[in-house]
This record gives C-alpha cells, sequence and structure tokens, in this order.
C-alpha cells in the first residue's frame, strides 16, 4: 500500500477501532494529524549543576547518597523520606513525601539521580521521581491526554508514525519564505517538536511550527476570500450627494472611526462583487447611525434594505432610531415582528407594501425570513448581533434579495490586530472610539460585606429619578437555582426599598413576550429597579438607568461584564456599574481591578485575552474566531501580521504558479481549510 499523511491512524499497530474513536475525540484521525499533535510543555531531565539552578526549578540531580535515608510516619498514611546528597562539593536535603517503599531502592553511598523542585534558599530537593538506572530521554514532551489515553501512548504512537513517515515530511513553507526567515525543514521541525534534546531544539521547532500553522491559515483564508469576492455581486448604483445630505443632517459629527467604517462600506456597495462585513463596536459606539446610512444607500438606488434582529424590542428600538434619522429623507420604514404582536389586516397591508416597495426599510426579528415576506428588490441586509441567529437564518435573509451587500453588526469587542487577521471570511470594519463627550461608567468593586454600602448607594440614584439595574449571581448548571437566587434578591430589594421604589424580576423561565413586556414597563420607569438573571438583552436602551449592580461579580468573564455595564452610560447623567464579589485568588482579583480601571471594551478583551488564553475568552468562541494549535494569536501576534503579508503576497503571484508551492497546496487540499470558517 503507498503511504499517504492523510493516512488513517488505524494504519498504525495496536490501533484499532476503539483506539481510533479516542484519538479522534482529541482532534487526531490522520497520521499528519497525530504528528502534528505537539506537545504543550516539556519536562527536563537532563542533569543539572547546583549553581545554575533557579529557585523551584524542577530538575534532574545527580549524586552520592551520604546518610542513611530514614522514613518518618506522621498523620495518617502520611511520611516523609529523608537523605542527603552529596552533589559535587554541596550536600543538600532530598524530601519524597508519601513515597516510603522508595527506601528499598536508596543505599548509603551509593549513586543516583533524582527528578524533584529545588530550594535555592535551603538547599534542598523536594523529590517527585527516583530516576534509576533508566533514565527516560533528557527532555520529553509532555501531550494533552484524556482520562481514555495516556500521554505515554500518544507518545509512543508519535514515535512510531514518525519513523514510519518520516520521509514524507515535505516542506509546506515554499523554500524562499524558510530562507528569509530561518524557518527548519519540516521534517526535522516535527521531530524537534516531538524528540528535542534541549528547550534550545524545542524553542527553534516551535518558531518554525508556528510560523507553519499561521502561514497555512492566511493562505486557507485569503482563497477563500477572493473566491467569494469573484462570485458575482451587484454594483449598488447610490446618490452620494444624498448620502452627503444625510450626515450633514445629523445632529452630531460622526467620529473619525465612524467615517472610516462609512468609507469601508462604500467601497464595498460600489464594487460589483456582494459586500460581506462586520461591524464591530463597544456598545455606545454608534453603530445604528452607520446601518442608517447604510440602508439609505440602498433607497437613493431605488431598493430595499432590511435589518435583522435578535429580539422585538431591540427591533422596535432600531425602527424608532433608524425612523428618527430618516425623518427628513422620505423614506418610508417598516417594522415586522412576530405575527401575535400585529393585527392580521395590519400584517398583511405591510407585507403587501414590501412586496410592491412602497416600504423602502425593514426593521424586524427573525418574522423577517418568514416564507410570507417578499421583498421588490432586496439589495441590503443588516444583521445586529448576528451570533444570535443561526446559520441558516442567516442564509434565509441573504437569498429574499438578488445577491444583497450583507453587512453585521456585533458589539462583541475582538482586539483590533486579532480581528483584522484571524477573522472568517469576513471583512472587518471596526468602530474604536466612542462618540466624545460620553461619560465614562464609573465602576467600583465592592465585597459582599459591604453590601450595605450598595443598597445605600442605589438608593442615592433612585432617589435622584433614575432607575437600577441589579443582576443576581448566575449558576450555570441550574436555572432553577439562578431563579431561586433571583427571587431571593428580588424579595430583599422589595423589602428594603418599599413603599418609596418599586421591584421588577426578568428571569430566564419568563416567555420571551414576557420579557419584552416587562422591559418596555421598566422603560417607562413602571419601576424602578430591575432584578435579573442574566437574561438583560444586549443593547436595549434605557436611558434613565444609571446604576448596574453585579452581584457575585466574579462568577462573570470579563467580556460579559463588560456587555452588561453596557446597559447604563447610554443617557446624559453620570452612571455607575458596582461589582460585588469576593474573588478567591490574584487572577479574580485582577480581572475586578480591569474592570474598575478601564471602559474600553478593546482594551478589556486584550486583557481577558492575556489573561485567559484565547480558547477561552468568552465572545470570542461565539465570535467565530479559530483555534491554533501552537500559534498563540496573542503572543505571537507578530508572526501572524508577517504570515498574513507573505500569504497575500504569495496570493498575489498566483499560488499554482511556482512549482515551490506544490507542497502548500497539497497541504490546503489535505486539511480542507475551509472547515475553519463553515
Ligand atoms: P450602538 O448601537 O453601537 O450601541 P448607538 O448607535 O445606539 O450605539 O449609539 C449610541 C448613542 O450615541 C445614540 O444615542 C446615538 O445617537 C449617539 N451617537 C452615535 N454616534 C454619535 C456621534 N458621532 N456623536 C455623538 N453621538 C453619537
Ligand atoms: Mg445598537
Amino acid at each position: 500500500m503507498i503511504k499517504a499523511l492523510n493516512d488513517a491512524v488505524t494504519v498504525l499497530p495496536g490501533v484499532g477501532p476503539k483506539k481510533a474513536k479516542i484519538l479522534n475525540d482529541l482532534g487526531i484521525k490522520t497520521i499528519e494529524d497525530l504528528l502534528m499533535y505537539y506537545p504543550f510543555r516539556y519536562e527536563d531531565f537532563e542533569v543539572k549543576q547546583l549553581a545554575t539552578l533557579a529557585d523551584q526549578e524542577k530538575v534532574v540531580l545527580k549524586g552520592m547518597i551520604v546518610t542513611e535515608p530514614v522514613v518518618t510516619h506522621f498523620g495518617r498514611a502520611k511520611s516523609r523520606l529523608n537523605f542527603k546528597l552529596l552533589v559535587e562539593h554541596d550536600v543538600i536535603l532530598v524530601t519524597f513525601f508519601n513515597q516510603p517503599y522508595l527506601k528499598k531502592q536508596l543505599e548509603n553511598n551509593s549513586e543516583v539521580a533524582i527528578y524533584g523542585k529545588y530550594d535555592a534558599n535551603r538547599q534542598s530537593l523536594t523529590g517527585l521521581k527516583l530516576l534509576g538506572q533508566k533514565r527516560p530521554n533528557d527532555y520529553a514532551g509532555v501531550y494533552r491526554a484524556n482520562k481514555e489515553i495516556k500521554a505515554t501512548t500518544i507518545q509512543q504512537l508519535i514515535q512510531v508514525a514518525y519513523e514510519q513517515y518520516e520521509e514524507l515530511l515535505l516542506d509546506v513553507v515554499p523554500s524562499s519564505l524558510q530562507t528569509k526567515y530561518r524557518l527548519e525543514k519540516r521534517k526535522k521541525m516535527i521531530h524537534d517538536m516531538h524528540f528535542p534534546n534541549d528547550q534550545q531544539t524545542a524553542n527553534l521547532a516551535r518558531r518554525s511550527a508556528i510560523f507553519e500553522e499561521f502561514f497555512c491559515f492566511q493562505v486557507g483564508l485569503q482563497l477563500l476570500k477572493q473566491k467569494k469576492r469573484i462570485e458575482d455581486g451587484r454594483k449598488l448604483a447610490y446618490d452620494l450627494s444624498k448620502i452627503k445630505a444625510l450626515i450633514a443632517s445629523l445632529p452630531f459629527e460622526l467620529t473619525q472611526a465612524q467615517k472610516r467604517v462609512v468609507n469601508e462600506i462604500f467601497s464595498d456597495l460600489k464594487m460589483s462583487s456582494q459586500m460581506n462585513r462586520l461591524l464591530q463596536g463597544d456598545v455606545g459606539s454608534g453603530k445604528t447611525v452607520i446601518a442608517a446610512i447604510t440602508m439609505y444607500a440602498a433607497v437613493t438606488a431605488g431598493k430595499q434594505a432590511a435589518l435583522m434582529a435578535p429580539t422585538e424590542i431591540l427591533a422596535q428600538q432600531h425602527a424608532q432610531k433608524i425612523q428618527e434619522l430618516l425623518a427628513d429623507f422620505d423614506v418610508n420604514v417598516g417594522l415586522l415582528v412576530g405575527s401575535n404582536s400585529t393585527k392580521k389586516a395590519v400584517r398583511k397591508e405591510l407585507l403587501a407594501q414590501i412586496a410592491c416597495g412602497e416600504i423602502d426599510l425593514v426593521i424586524g426579528t427573525h418574522a423577517l425570513i418568514q416564507d410570507e415576506v417578499a421583498f421588490k428588490d432586496l439589495a441590503v441586509v443588516i444583521t445586529d448581533e448576528q451570533h444570535r441567529f443561526g446559520v441558516n437564518q442567516r442564509k434565509v435573509l441573504r437569498t429574499k434579495g438578488n445577491l444583497p451587500d450583507v453587512l453585521a453588526m456585533t458589539a462583541t469587542p475582538i482586539p483590533r490586530t486579532l480581528a483584522l487577521t484571524t477573522y472568517g471570511e469576513m471583512d472587518v470594519s471596526i468602530i474604536d472610539e466612542l462618540p466624545v463627550g460620553r461619560k465614562a461608567i464609573e465602576t467600583r468593586w465592592l465585597n459582599k460585606k459591604q453590601f450595605n454600602q450598595a443598597l445605600m448607594l442605589i438608593k442615592k440614584e433612585l432617589l435622584q429619578g433614575h432607575q437600577a439595574y441589579v443582576v443576581s449571581p448566575l449558576i450555570e448548571e441550574s436555572e432553577q437555582l439562578d431563579l431561586q437566587n433571583a427571587t431571593e434578591v428580588y424579595q430583599q430589594l422589595q423589602e428594603y426599598f418599599s413603599p418609596d421604589f418599586k421591584v421588577g424580576l426578568l428571569h430566564g423561565k419568563m416567555k420571551s413576550d414576557q420579557k419584552d413586556e416587562l422591559m418596555q414597563s421598566f422603560k417607562r420607569h413602571e419601576f424602578d429597579i430591575l432584578v435579573s438573571t442574566t437574561v438583560i438583552e444586549v443593547g436595549v436602551d434605557v436611558a434613565n438607568a444609571s446604576m448596574m449592580v453585579i452581584l457575585d461579580a466574579e462568577r462573570f468573564g470579563l467580556a460579559q461584564l463588560h456587555q452588561l455595564r453596557g446597559r447604563v452610560g447610554r443617557g446624559e447623567t453620570q452612571s455607575f456599574c458596582l461589582l460585588i464579589a469576593d474573588p478567591k485568588n490574584e487572577y479574580g482579583k485582577k480581572r475586578m481591578q480591569t474592570m474598575v480601571e478601564t471602559n474600553d471594551g478593546f482594551v478589556i478583551a486584550q486583557k481577558d485575552l492575556e489573561l485567559r488564553g484565547p480558547g477561552d475568552v468568552l465572545g470570542l468562541k461565539q465570535a467565530g474566531l479559530p483555534e491554533f494549535k501552537v500559534g498563540d494569536p496573542v503572543g505571537d501576534l507578530i508572526v501572524l501580521q508577517i504570515a498574513q503579508q507573505e500569504a497575500a503576497a504569495l496570493i498575489a503571484q498566483g499560488l499554482t504558479a511556482k512549482p515551490e508551492n506544490a507542497e502548500l497546496v497539497k497541504y490546503l487540499r489535505r486539511h480542507d481549510l475551509k472547515e475553519n470558517f463553515d
């Protein structure tokens, strides 16, 4: 049989269907997957000299036992095994905890090698492993494993796979780039990732592996974008003077960031290909105005535009704002929401107007994608918080038009550099600036014992006629407990504030029209405090709310805290956010401090990345960013940017033009790099 890198792992001896399934769970299907299953760290078993050691370093020391080993028992089943070891000219104390049986293998006046943690101040070693004659490789990779397979088994499989397939490991990165960036040959790189002799060898291999990963990803990504661009779209023949008039009529000047984004959008609209653009902007950064301008462009071209929002209340809010902005511009705006909130006859009339083009802009919920909705000529499609819709729902809306231009808006901030380099097949526009004069929300962090202080601060705001949100602790596993918690908080606040102020309760078990109704009533100031589990709708504007209190704030991710905080500070008045939290560790404290120190969603997203690593960041996953095996898009950002530039240059020359790209093309085929973006 001819061997190939995409052979299934079952070709290896000892890998049957059962083991293959386990490997599959780790993302390993083929030989190449296995060979690219890199260690996440290494253990250093090289024998070291005392003078070179750092405090608490894990090392192997070799020496002569110079005292009789003694076992001391203490507590139940606890013990300590002590002896002194002569390492060159120094004597150090070695201690093994709870391994009394090792005594049998230790003899006074004999040589041993021990792996352990060195304490430089005490000149002592806490033994972790007694290394007899049979020492492992000086330097060994440690692999992520799971309950069903051991890391050492994975390592052995990799060893076998490498021996059998090493001849097939041809260079994927073109040789000109390998030379330019002093990268290793693929065969050596993969060898050294798994079986390096020392940290330096491992680092060099890693450097090349990161480049390979980012470069292949970028080439795949850019090819996909190019393919989309070639697909037909329509030029939107908008009327620039009318659009300029609209912008001039706004009650404010667009921020620099908004202007840049408008330019990016209009250069897309002008092109004969379909726009596929993501608009990122923190809450309150002014995305709605951009939506209005973009929709208006369609109208000036004699066509229609639609905006789909995830909830009825958000759709209403958008419709109201956009209607205001376009009031003097002869545009008919229609609001299309769930059938039970509109009278049948009214709805029928609305649908007819949409179909004949009498209505120019339609704003609605997923009611927009029902079969009965037909447009005369839909040219611009906008989605708000598109991750709240399924892929299919988004597709259906697009098919209501004839290759319409698409703009997706999101308030999930992703650091600019990261978004630009790794976002799927969409182009990205970013509003990274808030309108001037916006008052920063003042954030304070109180511990639970200070809750009375929080109550007083809430009262102060209410006395000024403002309203407050109180978000109750989140218990992920149980909606029942969430509700119980929220109810308790609700009762407690009711007791404290009655009869002067009214409290309302919003929770996940309510039906969506009940939630909408309650939100509307809060907006009309029919009550003063809204207690809620985290279901508070992203984007609902209650300008009069000036206080956001988040209980057990340490349980939320930074991005989520930021989203919640964004519910206030939307009016003229100074707003406040109180985080009630008793974080247990440094990391938790840092997170609270970050919230207190900054209001900038992009800074927070960056901090979140640094503190948690990209895979964990709330919002990044849902925003569809890919995960990498070796490369860290934050720590290795410069490599990512270089890879992006080199990929663009390569594609501009034509990928298949040079024979040196042949292996790269094969690699992209093998890995179907499209799968990252679906
Ligand atoms: P987002 O949808 O991004 O959360 P909005 O579009 O709702 O933000 O804008 C928030 C508020 O800021 C609105 O009241 C809007 O009228 C106002 N606004 C938008 N752009 C500007 C600007 N350039 N200058 C001043 N105010 C602005
Ligand atoms: Mg908005």
